[in-house]
């Protein structure tokens, strides 16, 4: 699918400095420009290890935890620095990410210049991770899939990082006021920010699953080898007749017109890209069955693997250079031949530097022996 675009440059991790994250020794690696396969018994470090990874991409724990979590059990701040390489004069930026327990403190610079917004500080690995915990995508709730189209979409289109940002805050102060039950002047006083912000929000996340619901269901198609899948956009906003920014925005204002009684009811805000939902289906003759529901796990699995290289297509596209791929023991849940067909995607499309962690040697088919590896134990790693 994007074999024909011209070769795109990769961004590569050239060097790692890790102090007081998790368990991990504080130490200095250099990465090898293909990447490398890191293989270790459980609990040695392993996730641990692509977790301080993906922190530089998105300054948060790929787990979901919060960041106090992720400081070594006897120690106050944990620092990750990162060096990445790209084009053929490789250009270097060096991106690091530091958390202070006490005080809740994170600090992050590129190139020795904390960054004015959020926004700028994101992204600088363009890596996309793939770990056994993604089936949560499909069988979890809405709120999963809501995280997953954020993440994706605020390290990918301009605005939408600070569209959602300005959403959470007004939605606060107007379910504060619903639940407080303040007169109805004082919720909808809210509305014209929260109209604003939440239009752009379910516009862009709009665009999104119809860019790439084709992808979607092409990637399902290849690895499952059989069966098929779709993805498509449920907004809690009815959005049929509404194409332009404005139509969204209009029919927002009317369903927060209709759930008005409804919401002074319950003191919340009901309708809104904060009820959304991504569904995914299976393609069957019964039309329309929720993977989520009836989904076998390896279907499940399956699908959020597909949404994971979905991920790695916006990229590529959108920040047109090869994703770092991050492979966290992803093929221990999956039968032979479903393996083999990801391998061989994430062989054919065009990825990045490869950096995959395993228990066993045996589990490393990635770029077969051109992967380097590397094993780690209590945390230590040795090149
Ligand atoms: P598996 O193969 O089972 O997935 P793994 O090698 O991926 O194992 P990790 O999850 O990377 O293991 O590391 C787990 C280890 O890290 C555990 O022993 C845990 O106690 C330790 N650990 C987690 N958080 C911290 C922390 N903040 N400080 C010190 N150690 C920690
Ligand atoms: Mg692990």
């Amino acid at each position: 699918m994007f074999s024909d675009s011209p070769e795109r440059q990769a961004v590569r991790l050239s060097a790692l400095a890790l102090r007081h994250f998790r368990n991990l020794r504080s130490q200095e690696l250099e990465l090898p420009a293909e990447g490398v396969a890191l293989i270790g018994d459980n609990a040695q470090g392993k996730s641990n290890f692509l977790e301080a990874i993906y922190y530089l991409e998105t300054l948060r724990s790929f787990r979901g935890v919060r960041d106090e979590q992720m400081v070594a059990f006897d120690a106050d701040v944990f620092r990750v620095v990162g060096t990445t390489e790209s084009g053929d004069e490789r250009r270097r930026v060096e991106v690091a990410a530091a958390f202070q327990k006490k005080g809740k403190r994170k600090k992050v610079s590129i190139d020795g210049t904390e960054p004015e917004r959020m926004a700028d500080a994101l992204g600088h690995l363009s890596a996309v991770i793939f770990s056994p915990a993604d089936v949560e995508l499909v069988s979890g709730g809405p709120s999963e899939r809501r995280r997953f189209l954020d993440i994706v979409l605020s390290l990918n289109e301009p605005g939408y990082l600070g569209a959602l940002q300005d959403y959470r805050k007004i939605l606060l102060r107007r379910n504060a006021a619903l639940k407080g039950g303040e007169a109805p002047s004082v919720v909808s006083a809210w509305n014209h920010g929260l109209i604003r912000s939440g239009a752009e929000i379910m516009q862009t996340r709009r665009a999104w699953v119809e860019h790439r619901h084709a992808a979607f269901a092409d990637y399902y198609h290849r690895v499952s080898g059989r069966d098929g899948a779709r993805m498509t956009y449920r907004p809690s906003v009815p959005l049929v007749d509404a194409s332009s920014v404005q139509d969204v925005r209009e029919a927002f204002a009317e369903a927060l017109g209709r759930s008005a009684e409804q919401e002074r009811r319950m003191g919340v805000t009901v309708v809104g890209p904060h009820r959304d939902d991504v569904r995914l289906r299976l393609e069957d003759e019964r039309e329309g069955l929720d993977l989520r529901d009836y989904g076998s796990g390896g279907q499940r699995r399956t699908a959020a693997l597909a949404l994971r290289l979905v991920e790695a297509a916006t990229i590529r596209d959108r920040r047109t250079h090869r994703p770092l791929i991050l492979l966290d023991d992803v093929f221990a849940e999956l039968d032979g031949g479903r393996s083999e067909r990801i391998l061989e995607l994430i062989e054919t499309e065009e990825t990045g530097q490869v950096v995959l962690t395993a228990p066993k040697e045996a589990d490393v088919r990635v770029r077969r022996d051109a992967l380097p590896r590397w094993r780690i134990r209590g945390g230590e790693i040795s090149t």
